[in-house]
């Protein structure tokens, strides 16, 4: 009998807390927790990282690399700025993702979602599920700002009689999902995705929350907004603001987990559908539509939405370069001088698609440096083309 079985299902499951093949670059999304690891060294993000060959697989095409926007933002069809008319209490913006995902189930285009709730003990400790029912999506929604082995339900999705299914999830765990998904025995798979940086383990968060809140036992709900601030949102519902620039960079340093220091798709690039905040004005939501299964997705909802086009505006390259340095010596400055610069540049600085180009631009190079510096043998392989571009209108410190 096991002779027939496909090899994977004759792999074993790594067992809690032992080694990855990606070593400490593993972002835990989850596929070495299944039988799926047999596809590991293909399909791992940090192993292997073959962007342009799944986007072609999942949108039919790659990003052209001479068009600016998609250079930034990867293949779309339609990009825009939503939020809808109700928001959902206890979302994480107004709840554009757990209401698609409830959609699709209520209307029968799937039978499962892969989503992420939290324990019971734990508001920020990630428990992945497969949500059959509406209520259990909604019980999944607002970020879990920890990695998160979204990817270790695929064994009971196989398992499942699910012909039809929605993964909500990060870039590295969709380029590992796009990697498998033929494997997976399903009709339809959509995937609904959100941008993703600096992303933590549960201790690397503590630490976060330590040295940057005032009270970061009561932290519910955290986001570095588009007015260069963070806001933490306590249990009380009171609102609490640091500027990005009186961040504790020193002591910061080591708090982002080093697959996210080498991450390049912070845009999601290979999911259907893409829902995130950074290139819409403050308040709204940033939509890519990236295929045809994305603007499915995506109409199931339009009636709940309200929508604008995005707009651009400011420069955001001397900022950029400015930022390079004085990261890389972990300045911080005195609250004082940081609430002013936020003020400053909040006022004359990028905004729109700008900003999330100043984002995607700090983010990269840093991870640039952080990978030649630690991994020089991946930089060249391990960078996809379209970041070796952004990355090269800067100029990096040399060593
Ligand atoms: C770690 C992280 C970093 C992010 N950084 C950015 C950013 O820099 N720029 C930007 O534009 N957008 C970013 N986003 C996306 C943004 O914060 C919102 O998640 C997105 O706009 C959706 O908001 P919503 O109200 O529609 O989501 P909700 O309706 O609240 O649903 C949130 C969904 O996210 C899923 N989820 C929660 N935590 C995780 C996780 N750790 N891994 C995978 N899936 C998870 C849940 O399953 C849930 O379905 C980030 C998201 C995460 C998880």
């Amino acid at each position: 009998m096991t002779r027939n079985l496909p090899l994977h299902k004759k792999a074993k499951a790594l067992k809690p807390g032992s080694r990855r093949p990606a070593k400490e670059l593993c972002s835990e999304c989850g596929l070495c927790d299944t039988y799926f690891i047999h596809y590991v060294k293909e399909a791992c993000a940090f192993i292997n990282q073959q962007i342009d060959k799944l986007e072609a697989q999942t949108h039919t095409r790659c990003r052209n690399l001479d068009n600016p926007d998609e250079l930034y933002f990867g293949v779309y069809q339609e990009m825009m700025a939503a939020r809808k008319t109700e928001p959902i209490p206890g979302a994480q913006w107004t709840g554009i993702v757990s209401t698609i995902a409830m959609e699709m189930l209520n209307k029968g285009m799937v039978e499962g979602v892969v989503c992420v709730q939290n324990s019971k003990e734990d508001r920020f400790q990630p428990v992945p599920v497969i949500a059959r029912h509406p209520e259990e999506v909604l019980a999944a929604r607002v970020n879990k700002p920890t990695l998160s082995p979204n990817l270790s339900v695929l064994e009971q999705v196989e398992k499942s009689e699910i012909k039809n299914l929605l993964v909500i999830g990060v870039g590295c765990q969709i380029q590992a999902l796009r990697a498998v998904e033929k494997r997976l025995g399903l009709e339809k798979l959509y995937v609904l995705g959100t941008p993703c940086v600096d992303n933590v383990t549960r201790s690397g968060l503590q630490k976060f929350l330590e040295t940057t809140s005032k009270s970061p036992d009561t932290v519910v709900h955290y986001e570095f907004m588009q007015d260069f601030r963070i806001h933490f949102r306590h249990e009380d519902g009171s609102v609490e603001t640091v500027p990005f620039f009186g961040l504790k960079t020193n002591q910061l340093k080591d708090v982002f987990a080093p697959s996210c220091m080498s991450c390049f798709d912070y845009v999601n690039s290979l999911a259907d559908l893409v829902v995130g905040y950074m290139g819409a004005p403050f308040g709204w939501q940033w939509i890519l539509v990236r295929n045809e299964r994305g603007k499915q997705m995506l109409e199931l909802v339009k009636n709940q939405l309200q929508t604008q086009p995005v707009t651009s505006k400011g420069d955001r390259k001397t900022a950029v370069q400015q930022s390079i340095p004085a990261y890389d010596r972990g300045v911080t400055l005195p609250m004082w001088a940081a609430k002013l610069m936020g003020a400053v540049i909040e006022k004359i600085g990028p905004k729109g698609l700008e900003y999330a180009r100043f984002s995607i631009d700090s983010h990269f190079t840093r991870n640039y440096l952080y990978l030649k510096r630690n991994y020089p043998q991946k930089l060249q392989t391990h960078v996809p083309e379209f970041a070796k571009r952004i990355v090269e209108q800067y100029k990096l410190p040399e060593s």
